[in-house]
């Protein structure tokens, strides 16, 4: 039996702007997952009224509704009064929620408040979900006809495994959904969307069941492939095909799969092959250092790096010869050159990579204007560069460049290395 859904994040934090609805992100992913149809999406503020009435809106349309927040013990949480409303169904005190909340604050060493108790409330006969992570339980409720409301936490790390360990089991079974969404992502660098669906425009029109789709962000294109299928064995048959001949038609250009970034990609190369990197970054700022580093293991095949935003700190510490920067200025081919060079000689790495551009707003010129990024790469020795021009405001230009730099450096070892 199909199951379609509508989400309501509540809070008014969410209207102002203060804060990011990322469990509306989380749940809608995790639903479609798990074969659940999401039909619409809001946001809510804390008020009684307005949550009720776009709670018995959604049960017009779909067969239920998910809310996350307003479950706290506070008098701005009104999610399940709110719940409660919606569905003609008085709140009753759920023992085992209250004695779950007694042990936790216990365990905690703190005294509860008479207003957590009105969190062991839920409506009449709800399914609970328990929270063994805090203090108010998740709740199932019902009307007559059987379309329910189901209310979670705000906090995330509370709603997270309520969502995945209760109640989306417990949806699957109520509705007998058997099929899921199995995704495999292949990532490419340095290749355009278009080009991508040029080359696999044939495999786009050919089927429904895995579909595929062309996203790209931050300077990289992901390929998604998903199949609807009863089991993840089930799915592999569906999507291995399908992947094995995008991977033939992008060969060359996909650094990794699911969840790999273009970094982790860099240091799976250098490390088997027992080589090092530095980076003498100046319009990056670190990013590409950064990038390096979040790479558990890391320090394996990242050794170090320096930012030289200033003149003298490229002449100081890469050994930038002034002559070079006052003939051909700090954004040239020559001062990235340099800098690779330096980078990769005085931390003894196998490998370099040196960016040097401006990233505006200001200090751009018709000859160099705002976007304008040198690279070199320095590869034992034998030099590289490249000249980009990025669109986009100053953090934009910076993203982009350190990804270009890591994609220029995993190209570089992938003909190498693969
Ligand atoms: P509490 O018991 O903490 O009051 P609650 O269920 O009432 O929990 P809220 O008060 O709505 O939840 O939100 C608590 C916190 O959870 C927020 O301050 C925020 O940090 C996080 N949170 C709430 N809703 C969201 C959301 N939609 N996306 C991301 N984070 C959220
Ligand atoms: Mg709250």
């Amino acid at each position: 039996m199909p199951l379609a859904v509508e989400l309501i994040a509540v809070g008014t934090e969410l209207l102002l702007g203060q804060l990011t609805d990322t469990n509306t992100v989380f749940v809608a992913q995790s639903l479609a997952t798990a074969g659940i149809d999401v039909y619409g999406t809001h946001a809510i503020g804390d008020n009684r009224s307005r949550i009720v009435s776009a709670m018995r809106a959604a049960l017009e349309r779909v067969d239920g509704v998910i809310t996350t927040g307003g479950l706290g013990p506070t008098v701005d949480d009104l999610t399940k009064e709110a719940a409660s409303d919606a569905l003609g169904l008085d709140l009753e005190l759920h023992e085992p929620s209250l004695k779950q909340m007694q042990d936790f604050f216990a365990h905690i060493g703190r005294e509860m408040r008479e207003n957590n108790r009105k969190q062991a409330y839920v409506p009449r006969g709800s399914l609970v979900l328990e929270n063994p992570r805090g203090t108010a339980p998740g709740f199932v409720a019902f009307d007559s006809s059987g379309k329910f409301i189901a209310c979670m936490p705000g906090v995330p790390r509370e709603m997270k495994p309520m969502l995945t360990e209760l109640l989306i089991p417990f949806l699957r079974e109520r509705y007998a959904i058997v099929d899921g969404i199995y995704t495999r992502v292949l990532h490419t660098v340095n290749l355009g969307e278009s080009e991508i669906d040029h080359r696999i425009d044939d495999l786009f029109r050919a089927g429904e069941n895995p579909k595929i789709a062309v996203l790209a962000h931050e300077g990289l294109c992901d390929v998604k492939i998903m199949a609807k299928a009863r089991s993840a064995q089930e799915a592999q048959t569906l999507l291995a095909p399908v992947e094995a001949q995008v991977r033939e038609r992008l060969d060359g250009f996909i650094f990794g799969a699911d969840d790999t970034t273009l970094a982790a990609a860099v240091h799976a190369l250098l490390q088997p092959n027992g080589k090092t990197i530095a980076v003498a970054e100046s319009c990056t700022g670190g990013r590409i250092a950064a990038a390096l580093t979040a790479v558990p293991g890391s320090s394996r095949s990242f050794l170090g790096g320096i930012v030289a935003y200033d003149n003298a700190v490229k002449i100081a510490e890469l050994g930038v010869s002034e002559t070079t920067l006052e003939r051909f200025g700090a954004v040239s081919e020559e001062a990235a050159i340099e800098m690779a060079r330096g980078a990769r000689e005085r931390l003894g790495t196998s490998y370099a990579i040196a960016t040097t551009g401006i990233a505006g707003p200001d200090g751009g010129t018709a000859e160099k204007p705002v976007g304008l990024v040198w690279f070199a790469t320095d590869v034992e020795g034998e030099m590289h560069t490249y000249q980009f021009n990025f669109r986009g405001d100053r953090d934009a230009v910076q993203r982009r460049a350190s990804v270009m730099a890591l994609g220029l450096v995993w190209r570089l070892l992938s003909r190498r290395f693969s």
